[in-house]
């Protein structure tokens, strides 16, 4: 295989970036080719698991549409010295790597950034290597990135949560007593959550559509996304020990796109008193890139401003936000695709450092590889509603896709594509995709 050799194209003064998130130090640009507006320049360096025809599935990075084998280069012995065992980079989930903690997921960060630099030829000389490491996205397979741990969904976006409390208890009594004072979350199923691209068959369950009548059973009629994120936690701190808001963001690994895909007629009869269940955990679909929080650090940004000061083991400390344009397709049976949400993960009123800090404060014990995910991500304007639910309006508000279709929610065969991007002076960095295809109910 031949590895194309670009001029660097981005402009070094639009890459000036701290130590921090700049993998490598100084340098901006890569000998592998990066396309304009990809989510993967070298300033990105996320982690996934890929593989290929008769190549096992390795952690391994992402630079343009090239995927890194981090196997191989183990193999070569271009990471050895990193203090990472060298089974680690053979496995088929990132967790091994991950449980030598954030210092060392910097490193080795730090160590791809060079070997993929532009004046660097370690890596770029050595053909051998560069043969066995190297391959085009397209060839590969991309797995589910960790094996998840607990998944814990929150609830914390303002918006959604007025949505949907307006809908079903009107706008006075929209926000549970409780909501402002605590970013409020329930206990998922980590066994259900798939690889982007794996779908899914509609759910079958208990319902009650007619609220004077008795339930019954059969395929959800009311199959509904819910854009989300999710991060990725090292592990934490023992039994009993609490992780503070300060200290938070250094047991966090990173970032990924989640789909968590809700059957909103299971789940409104289900869920008193104690929550979501069925309508929930028939699957919720992870995106193949983790992105760093280090990669993320050039787009920090302030969270809302709260409505009064929450008790202090959750206040804030400085920009805990960060500002990742978010965007849901669908696309139909037939292959019309249409943007039906734009949204923004700085609109979350609980950023991810009070979220873990509420998970631990009792003493609960954080694992590494467990998935604490953001809650579905409404924006202020109806144009970012986050689900199907809010965006129809709960049904009573069908939208109009590009072909002159309608949706109250998803049909069978629709496919749900997120997509999470930050850009700031010219520097883009990205999740790339989560996707998933509704399939008729077995
Ligand atoms: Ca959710």
């Amino acid at each position: 295989m031949t590895t194309p050799i670009s001029q660097p194209h981005r402009k070094p003064d639009l890459c000036a970036m701290s130590d921090n998130s700049a993998p490598g130090g100084k340098q901006t640009s890569s000998w592998i080719e990066t396309p304009a507006h990809s989510d993967f320049p070298i300033q990105n360096i996320p982690f996934g698991i890929a593989s290929a025809k008769d190549r096992a599935a390795h952690p391994c990075t992402r630079i343009g549409d090239t995927v890194v084998d981090l196997g191989a280069l183990a193999k070569a012995g271009l990471l050895s010295d990193l203090g990472i065992a060298p089974e680690a980079f053979q496995t088929t989930s990132l967790n091994a790597l991950m449980r030598h903690g954030k210092p060392a997921m910097r490193k080795l960060r730090q160590r791809l950034g060079e070997l993929l630099s532009a004046d660097n030829g370690t890596l770029r000389n050595d053909a051998a290597t560069r043969t066995a490491a190297l391959l085009p996205v397209a060839d590969c397979t991309l797995h589910l990135p960790i094996e998840v741990g607990d998944y814990t969904d929150f609830y914390s976006s303002r918006e959604h949560a007025f949505n949907v409390g307006t809908m079903f208890r009107g706008p006075e009594n929209a926000l549970m007593p409780n909501w402002l004072h605590l970013p409020v979350g329930y206990h998922g199923r980590a066994s259900s959550i798939v690889a982007s691209g794996t779908p899914l068959h509609r759910p079958k369950g208990q319902m009650r559509p007619k609220p004077d009548e008795p339930p019954v059973f059969g395929a959800s009629k009311q199959m509904d996304f819910e854009l989300e994120t999710g991060f990725i936690t090292f592990g934490g701190k023992p039994l009993g020990q609490h992780i503070s808001v300060e200290e938070a963001e250094e047991h966090i690994f990173g970032m990924v796109l989640f789909n968590d895909w809700s059957a909103r007629d299971i789940q409104s009869w289900e869920y008193v008193p104690l929550g979501p269940f069925l309508g929930k955990n028939f699957g919720s679909s992870m995106g193949a890139w983790v992105v760093t929080l280090d990669a993320l650090e050039p787009f920090r940004t302030a969270q809302p401003e709260p409505e009064f000061q929450p008790l202090p083991y959750l206040q804030g400390h400085g920009k805990q936000a960060f500002d990742i344009a978010l965007e849901t397709v669908l696309t139909t049976p037939e292959g019309s695709e249409t943007v039906i949400s734009r949204s923004n993960f700085k609109h979350l009123y609980w950023s991810m450092a009070q979220q873990l800090a509420h998970h631990t404060v009792n003493g609960c014990n954080i694992r590494c590889g467990d998935l604490l995910a953001s809650g579905t991500i409404s924006a202020p304007d109806p144009s970012g509603y986050g689900s199907m639910l809010e965006l129809s309006w709960r049904g009573t508000k069908p939208i109009t896709l590009a072909d002159g279709s309608e949706r109250k929610f998803i049909n069978d065969g629709d496919t749900i594509t997120m997509r999470g991007h930050c850009e700031k002076d010219g520097l883009r960095i990205g999740f790339g995709e989560v996707k998933g295809t509704i399939l008729p109910a077995l």
